[in-house]
């Protein structure tokens, strides 16, 4: 239905990076929650965006050919105000044309800029002999310096997320450490495993589904950034 629109529509563009809007709303559509936002055509669109949204917000670019958005200059962060807006807007257009002159520019996507919280990462690969396999790990250092991130063949309960989410070192963080009230390990295993279902459903057509950051609350959590490659 809407997911199948989404890819069918990139692919018949040629893509094989979905935007982070349209990445979003794949995940939305398997009820992973995402913060308020769309993606805006010039500064005046995007202050009314980012009034409907509620400030703070972040802004970033978006494009098929930038994959990461922070490292073109493409992401704004606290944003307080209307004029902010307007100034990011441009910068950030500016920032993306000098980082890939050649890049397609379709527009600013703004959103909510969520709580602070806990960083999490969630991502799947599609492995040439288990198929979909799904990753969870905590983020930041925890993952590209401890590795400690681990990994379970798509689809699976939410039950088997549980016993993921629980066998990483990094447990007694999500636990509550340090006079730190706990986090929410039930929201992340429902995640979890509604991701393992998109990654199994599409399957011939998902190559790769990096979710990250997921920041993870005392009570829910939010997917703040997403990205969907095809294969
Ligand atoms: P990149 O393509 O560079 O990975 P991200 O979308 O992950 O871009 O944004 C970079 C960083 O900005 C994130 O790691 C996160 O810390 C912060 N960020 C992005 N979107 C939001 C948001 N909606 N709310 C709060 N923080 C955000
Ligand atoms: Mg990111």
């Amino acid at each position: 239905e809407k997911v199948e629109a989404i890819i069918g529509k990139a692919k018949a563009c040629g893509r094989s990076l979905l935007t982070e809007p349209e990445a979003k709303e794949v995940f939305a559509a398997y009820g992973l929650p995402i913060p308020k936002g769309k993606m805006a055509r010039n500064p005046e669109e995007a202050v009314k965006i980012a009034r409907a949204v509620e400030y703070p917000v972040v802004m970033k670019i978006v494009s098929p050919n930038i994959v990461h958005k922070s490292d073109a200059g493409g992401v704004k962060v606290n944003i307080k105000n209307d004029d902010e807006v307007r100034k990011a807007f441009q910068e950030i257009i500016e920032n993306a044309e000098r980082y890939d002159p050649h890049a397609e520019i379709m527009g600013v996507y703004v959103q909510h800029m969520e709580p602070w919280g806990t960083e999490t990462i969630i991502g799947s690969i599609n492995d040439s002999q288990f198929g979909p396999t799904v990753m969870f790990g905590l983020g930041g250092i925890f993952v590209e310096i401890l590795k400690d991130v681990t990994f379970r063949i798509a689809p699976f309960s939410k039950d088997e997320a549980l016993d993921m989410v629980k066998e990483i070192n990094g447990y007694g963080i999500l636990k509550g450490a340090r006079g730190e009230k706990p986090k929410d390990i039930e929201a992340i295993a429902e995640a979890v495993s509604r991701l393992s279902q998109l990654v199994w459903d599409f399957r011939d057509v998902i190559k790769e589904v990096d979710a990250n950051p997921v920041i993870v609350y005392e009570k829910g959590l939010s997917v703040v950034d997403a990205r969907i490659i095809l294969k």
